[in-house]
């Protein structure tokens, strides 16, 4: 496979002027993989400062009721509250690794921003994160915790002001300031070397299933259940199993309102081959190509594209991807509340309530959530929809 492609999607479908930045980000990424330094450093971060490892946690309440053995991958108990830190943090030391002293971001709920601010503050980097005016008014608590961190936030005023249009003005900040500016995108989306590289930092979330549910079960699991938005908690712990045939992988897209609307986030589902943010993959497009909008719930998986290596793993047969819809989601989030005492993101809550629909083909067997986030955001979102008063 040529670097930089999965079978025929991702590349480097970026304005040429990018091109050469993009090729030493690569080789500074290789020459940082393999400097035991910065890998201690990372380690320590991730240790010390996010709190890992986070426990492979047994649900034996929910085990019991649903006949097999479900475990939950505890990334909600990540400092921030998701994976995202695993991916900010690596790319923030990363950039410090080559120089550069400022670090760009675009986001659309927040998520994302909040995840760089507080990378940046405890790495001692400044923060400048673009988000569309209009998702500015939607989510303006994230915008005051991004402030809070040190970050600064800069509203984007063009197009439908919102995220699409905030990664083109991050995109362009970048081609203007690349001598000390690092571009830290947020999944495993984008040109080469960007999937590449935020998939090796999720890869601890994998690494870690692995050790833990040999030391706990003494064999692999059966399935192994991530929700897509762009694709990086689900590639994080899924790509250390790639090679035993016997786990089953199922990657767990927004549905929405239904695949029959047009209200979903499902790209590897219900999307076309095209180009988005300078990758060749699958993507929500009209006839004419362009984007559609996307809808889910969950605000981490409302994009209408998904990672290149998931497009392949998808055409390659190894990893099953299916959707589940806001109502089914929000059932999920209410039961793992009711049974187990935990609160998680709406965007887990699909892959939850996936594997709970599933569970009775894996009678006996083991099934792993990975538990992306916490659902502390979401309990307004949860009573609006179920119109019950906070
Ligand atoms: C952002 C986010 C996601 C979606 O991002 P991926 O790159 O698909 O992992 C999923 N879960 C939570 C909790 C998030 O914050």
């Amino acid at each position: 496979m040529s670097e930089g492609k999965f079978g025929k999607f991702g590349g480097m479908f970026a304005p040429e002027i990018l091109v050469p930045s993009l090729k030493e980000l690569d080789a500074a990424f290789k020459r940082f993989c393999s400097d035991e330094n910065s890998k201690k450093e990372l380690e320590y971060y991730l240790t010390e400062f996010a709190g890992r490892e986070t426990p492979l946690y047994f649900c034996s309440n929910l085990s019991r009721e649903y006949g097999c053995k479900i475990y939950l991958k505890r990334e909600d108990l990540v400092h921030g509250g998701a994976h995202k830190l695993n991916n900010t943090l690596g790319q923030a030391l990363l950039a410090k690794y080559m120089g550069k002293t400022r670090l760009i971001a675009e986001t659309g709920a927040g998520q994302h921003g909040i995840a760089t601010a507080i990378a940046g503050a405890s790495l001692g980097m400044k923060v400048d994160v673009y988000m569309g005016s209009v998702d500015m008014e939607r989510q303006r608590l994230n915008v005051f915790r991004m402030k809070l961190m040190g970050a600064n936030v800069i509203p984007v005023e063009t197009g439908s002001r919102t995220l699409k249009d905030a990664i083109n003005e991050a995109m362009r900040d970048w081609i203007t300031n690349v001598e000390n500016t690092y571009y830290l995108i947020g999944s495993v989306v984008g040109p080469h070397p960007y999937p590449v590289i935020v998939r090796e930092f999720q890869r601890v979330i994998g690494k870690e299933t692995r050790r833990q549910i040999l030391e706990s079960e003494g064999k692999l699991p059966d399935a192994i259940v991530a929700c897509v938005g762009g694709g990086s908690n689900a590639i994080g712990i899924f790509y250390d199993f790639l090679k035993d045939m016997n786990v089953n992988l199922i990657g767990v897209e927004a549905a929405g309102e239904g695949l029959d609307t047009e209200m979903h986030s499902a790209s590897c589902c219900m999307g076309t081959d095209g180009v988005l943010h300078g990758a060749f993959t699958k993507i929500l497009q009209d006839d004419d190509g362009q984007i559609k909008t996307s809808h889910s719930v969950a605000p981490g998986l409302d994009y209408p594209g998904v990672g290149p290596e998931h497009v392949y793993l998808q055409e390659q047969g190894r990893v099953n991807y299916v959707a589940v819809d806001d109502s089914e989601t929000l059932d999920a989030f209410e039961i793992l509340c009711k049974k187990e005492g935990i609160l998680p993101a709406l965007e887990s809550a699909h892959a939850l309530a996936h594997a709970l629909k599933i569970a009775d083909e894996f009678k006996d067997g083991i099934i792993v959530v990975n538990l992306s986030g916490r659902g502390d955001k979401d309990v307004e979102t949860f009573a609006a929809k179920r119109g019950v008063l906070v």
